[in-house]
């Protein structure tokens, strides 16, 4: 509720705000505008009517209709011969709506036309822009002076001329007045380059050419041009349509009171003159300001999109790294689990296999001892009979660990040969350190301590150790040295069990 009286507060401030500025801009039209000869070269109004309305739409025609009435009353009350009150009524009222329709039909045809939500950053739009501003004040003109020659303030001879003026006068104010108010409202997309110092020597040149033009008459009008570019090149768009407007505001004021090079002895010559060159001077700077942005706009995307890929593959590739290393880990577990004996967590037999090869192979490249062990828990038949099969795994893994603890660990590799035999790799290692491991490993396990009361051995778990040793040579066989071993282990058991072997 509070919302919408301030909405309609702030309606009524912005028509009352135009009214003024309708009434104040018929003032300029008539004090700096007119030519020798009483015709207003740019209608002042309608460069603000069109902005208003193109933003507004019909919320400010009550603005444009007071403005209307009262501004153009001094002037209807100033015909020569006076005009009835019925005709005077007549004339304000078709004034009215032809001030209302121009601005409407030009919003109308650049919302239709208009591809672009900001007009002056788009040729295509800016293009639009210029046809619109030239075809709307063609109904306020017909509208208008049709007015005038049906209240009899005009003669029907007149009604060409008459028509081109008002229709040039209001089309202009459009291209050389509009764009800076409409421009104010759109992003900004050429940002200000010029340092201050840049800024005030060129306004200086610019005076200097202004006064060259229109205080001595010299028709150095050209050099206003680059003036004028600089201004697109260097300032944004809001500043450099500015100093096109105030450019074209000094030379029609200065034209109007009879200064310049514009003067001509005909006022139509005048008019043409003045009219041609700030219309030129407009459309450049527009075209040209247009051409711009859109460049800038598109290097603006371009720069844009290339981030936004950047950013893409950066993540990609993160993504690609982190997938490689979740591959690697999983790869990783998957050997791991491949090569590990599920219930002990010592490697299982394929290992073993594998690695003994190896190593059989390294201690035949480098001429070192390689010796094996292989284990064999005593009794374990009786001791799952007795303690049962669950018990017995818990043996096997206790047994698994104690190896560990008497082993080189990135050396020598333990592995669960089968059922309830080890076997452990002893790369580098001679007969007496291959026994003293042996001997360190019966001694650990029977200071476990593990009960097993129907061993034929002692009442704890005992182990039967097969070893052998070789400086594997290229015509030794691998299997011959697992025999070996195997043999061990068999006279071991043989020779009453909870002890080692060796063979050679
Ligand atoms: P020896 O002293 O001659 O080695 O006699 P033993 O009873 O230990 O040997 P035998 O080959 O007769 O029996 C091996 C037993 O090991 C038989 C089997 O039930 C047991 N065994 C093999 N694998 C497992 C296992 O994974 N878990 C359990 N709990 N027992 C196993
Ligand atoms: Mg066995
Ligand atoms: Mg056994």
């Amino acid at each position: 509720m509070k919302n919408q009286s301030q909405k309609g507060r702030q309606l009524v401030f912005l028509n009352g705000g135009i009214a003024i500025a309708y009434i104040i801009a018929i003032q300029i039209s008539h004090a700096f505008t007119t030519l020798p000869g009483e015709v207003a070269s740019v209608w002042f109004p309608s460069a603000i009517t069109l902005p208003m309305v193109y933003y507004y739409g019909t919320k400010v025609f009550s603005g444009i209709i007071i403005g209307s009435i009262v501004g153009l009353i001094p002037a209807l009350s100033s015909l020569d011969p006076p005009l009835s009150l019925i005709n005077s009524l007549l004339l304000n009222t078709i004034c009215v709506i032809a001030n209302c329709l121009q601005p409407w039909f030009a919003r109308y045809l650049l919302n239709k036309f208009s591809r672009h939500q900001e007009i002056f950053t788009h040729l295509s739009s800016v293009l639009v822009f210029i046809v619109a501003s030239f075809v709307a004040p063609l109904i306020s003109a017909m509208l208008g002076v049709t007015g005038l020659l049906i209240v009899n303030a005009l003669t029907i001879g007149e009604y060409p001329l008459a028509f081109i003026t008002w229709w040039l006068a209001s089309a202009l104010a459009h291209i050389l007045f509009s764009p800076p108010m409409i421009i104010y409202r759109e992003k900004e997309v050429l940002h200000q380059k010029a340092s201050y110092g840049e800024i005030i020597i060129n306004l200086s040149i610019l005076c200097v050419i202004c006064i060259i033009i229109f205080q001595f008459a010299y028709p150095l009008e050209y050099l206003l041009l680059p003036i004028l570019i600089w201004g697109v090149f260097r300032l944004n768009r809001c500043n450099s349509s500015l100093l096109v407007s105030f450019v074209a505001f000094v030379a029609i004021t200065a034209t109007g009171k009879g200064y310049g090079i514009f003067v001509k002895s005909s006022v139509n010559d005048s008019l043409m003159l003045l009219q041609s060159f700030t219309a030129m001077l407009s459309l450049t700077t527009l075209i040209l300001s247009a051409v711009l942005s859109e460049r800038q706009i598109a290097q603006q995307s371009l720069k844009e999109t290339l981030e936004n890929l950047e950013i893409k593959v950066f993540e990609r590739t993160r993504e690609l790294t982190q997938a490689q290393l979740n591959l690697k880990h999983a790869n990783h577990t998957l050997k791991k689990i491949a090569n590990t004996d599920s219930l002990t967590q010592v490697a299982n037999r394929r290992y073993f296999d594998r690695r003994l090869r190896e190593e059989w192979h390294n201690m035949l490249v480098i001429a070192h001892p390689l010796s094996l062990l292989l284990i064999d828990i005593d009794c374990f038949k009786q001791y799952n009979d007795t303690y049962g099969h669950p018990q017995g795994d818990e043996c096997l893994i206790q047994v698994a660990q104690t190896f560990k603890s008497v082993t080189r660990h990135n050396s020598d590799c333990i592995a669960r040969y089968g059922g309830e035999e080890f076997a452990i790799i002893l790369p580098n290692t001679n007969q007496k350190e291959a026994q003293f491991i042996a001997e360190k490993i019966l001694k650990e396990i029977r200071k476990l301590q593990i009960d097993h009361k129907t061993s034929t051995v002692l009442k704890i778990v005992t182990l039967s150790i097969g070893i052998t040793t070789s400086t594997p040579q290229a015509n030794d066989s691998l299997e011959d040295f697992i025999q070996k071993a195997d043999k061990a282990l068999y006279q071991a058991k043989q020779q009453g069990r909870d002890r080692f072997v060796i063979l050679v």
